[in-house]
């Protein structure tokens, strides 16, 4: 029983294969080709600056040397701390290269926040950003550090006053202060490539061998380390090839916006740009302004992001009257995507914008729509090529749903990845035999075999007879006037179920009117979804991606009620 997909899933997407020819190389080899072939070409803009793949290879082998000089083995975790820049590209490439784990992380986490991933990656070589450096500082003692590498972004800026309107003013008075060097105790980036390059014979890793470390967003716990090889990122890099496949080498110029220590901008850019001979144009921070004086220079072909940044781009486009006609490929992922966001963005852009489903643990994507127009704007689309999905009963995995109904998602394919490090109790449960994943992600497939996402198994309100989306009733919230956004959750009650609460972000000048909220509830969801409380806040907490943090709210409202 249930060991492949039920019949009414379909991987058909026109033009794009059912299978791809699986990697045999690894992620070194890809990028050595790369170079090779794409010599003169620009790999990299940064503010303007260019660098061609000839350099980019030239720097990745002196930054390896540089690393082996500080002592990186094969196998050994390094920790990347960086906001997209030429040397995030160089980096990765650099700990690949020995063998060793990258291991990304969001370069803006306070001390705190860090402290956690260190204790259980326990790396000892790290690559920051040297506004990070502080926060590496201030770890307890028992996380040993043997050496940081910092990287000071202000050369990059030609002025301050340019770089004031795209950092936060802390981070410029740092910055200001860094103008006068490397923070104290750091190897400066440009020592570390001044070593020469690396032996060209020094052994390079194997297909299998782990390349990453990839912590998830901690959206529902504590981050998780995903154990991702080179297997599985080569892997999606060729999915994602095959599904875009109208793509050309070295024609396509990718504008890396989302974060590249996150999954889903490690694989857009790092892995799947690099493999396509692209341009990347790297932004340390998402700016419409910096976006649209970039599209003059190098329009962008892939514009892959989140729906909000879809959003504001394209708002900011019609203001200044700048063409979005370039962008092709424009997938949006990490969260729903709204239908006026599409309908927007599609009346700018030379392309349909699709949505795509991932996660950390499957290298990210996992599912997609067509570039074509058969794609189903508020659907996730269908499995990516080599990739197998079934839905089953949310309490017992072994037993399948219907076609039609709610069920978790499950995945199988060459993207998903070994386990959580240090974590066999979570791998455990994440990983049924047969290497299906656990997605924790309730969905339907309809009868075309679009799948569509319902919302988290976590976070379903159960209140002891049917359970609540608590998404569906955010989404009715945000249709009314007064509300900006919402988050909804469920109070445990003394008799067992759950309370039905919700807080809004009100639009500026509205007050809080919990009757007339319900009443506009009561005319799109039935009786029992219907939020009992309902309580202000004042700004809705997201993650970096932008998605609701719906525990974060949780508890911060639960003492309150
Ligand atoms: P954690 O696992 O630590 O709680 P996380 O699941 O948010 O955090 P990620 O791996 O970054 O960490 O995100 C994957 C999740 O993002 C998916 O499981 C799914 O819930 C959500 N997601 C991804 N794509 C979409 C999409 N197109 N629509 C809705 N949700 C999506
Ligand atoms: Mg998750």
């Amino acid at each position: 029983p249930n060991t492949e997909q039920q019949p009414w899933v379909t991987n058909y997407q026109p033009g794009v294969p059912a299978e791809i020819d699986l990697p045999t190389e690894s992620l070194v080899a890809m990028l050595e080709r790369s170079v090779a072939e794409a010599s003169d070409h620009p790999a990299l803009e940064f503010f303007g600056r260019r660098t061609t793949y000839t350099e980019l290879g030239d720097q990745i082998d002196r930054a390896a040397e540089g690393l082996r000089k500080l002592g990186v083995r094969a196998g050994d975790r390094v920790a990347v701390l960086l906001p997209n820049c030429p040397q995030h590209v160089v980096a990765f490439y650099a700990v690949l290269r020995l063998g060793a784990v990258v291991v990304e992380h969001n370069p803006l986490y306070t001390s705190r926040e860090l402290r956690h991933q260190f204790e259980d990656h326990q790396a000892r070589i790290v690559i920051a950003w040297d506004k990070s450096v502080s926060s590496l500082r201030a770890f307890p003692d028992d996380i040993e550090i043997d050496h940081i590498v910092s990287v000071n972004l202000l050369s990059a800026f030609p002025t301050v006053k340019r770089l004031a309107l795209h950092l936060p003013a802390k981070s410029l008075r740092e910055s200001r202060e860094a103008m006068t060097g490397p923070a104290p105790g750091t190897i400066p980036w440009k020592e570390l490539l001044s070593h020469g390059s690396i032996d060209p014979e020094h052994p390079r890793p194997s297909v299998e061998d782990l390349a990453a470390i990839q912590y998830t967003s901690g959206t529902t716990g504590r981050p998780k380390g995903a154990m991702l090889t080179h297997f599985n990122l080569y892997s999606n890099a060729l999915q994602g090839e095959a599904w875009m496949h109208g793509a050309e080498y070295r024609k396509e110029i990718f504008y890396a916006i989302l974060p590249m220590f996150h999954a889903f901008g490690m694989t857009l850019y790092l892995t799947f740009g690099i493999r396509k001979q692209g341009l990347l144009v790297l932004f340390p921070k998402f700016e419409p302004g910096l976006i649209l004086d970039a599209m003059k220079k190098s329009p962008a072909t892939v514009y892959c992001a989140v729906p909000p940044i879809y959003e504001r781009t394209a708002q900011a486009a019609k203001e200044k009257g700048i063409s979005l006609r370039s962008c092709k490929y424009c997938i949006s992922g990490a969260m729903n995507l709204p239908d006026h966001v599409v309908e927007l963005w599609e009346s700018v852009s030379g392309g349909l914008l699709v949505e795509g489903y991932g996660m950390t643990e499957s290298s990210p994507v996992a599912l997609g729509n067509p570039f074509y127009p058969t794609r189903r704007a508020g659907t996730i689309g269908v499995p990516f090529p080599s990739t197998l999905m079934r839905v089953v009963d949310l309490d017992d995995p072994k037993l399948d749903v219907e076609q039609g109904q709610p069920g978790e998602l499950l995945l199988k394919g060459p993207q998903v990845f070994q386990g959580y490090w240090n974590n066999p109790d979570e791998t455990q449960k994440a990983l049924l035999p047969g290497g299906w994943l656990r997605t924790g992600d309730i969905v339907t497939v309809d009868a075309d075999g679009f799948t569509t996402i319902v919302d988290r198994a976590k976070e379903l309100i159960i209140t002891g007879g049917f359970n609540i989306s608590p998404s569906e009733v955010e989404s009715v919230l945000r249709l009314h006037p007064s509300v900006v956004d919402a988050a909804v959750f469920g109070k445990p009650l003394e008799r067992g179920g759950e309370l039905v609460v919700a807080a809004v972000e009100l639009a500026p000048g509205a007050t809080l009117n919990e009757d007339a909220l319900r009443d506009h509830c009561r005319e799109h969801l039935a009786a029992y979804k219907i939020p009992r409380r309902i309580v202000q806040m004042t700004e809705t907490p997201r993650s970096m991606l932008g998605k609701i943090l719906r525990k974060q709210v949780r508890e911060q409202v639960l003492p309150t009620l």
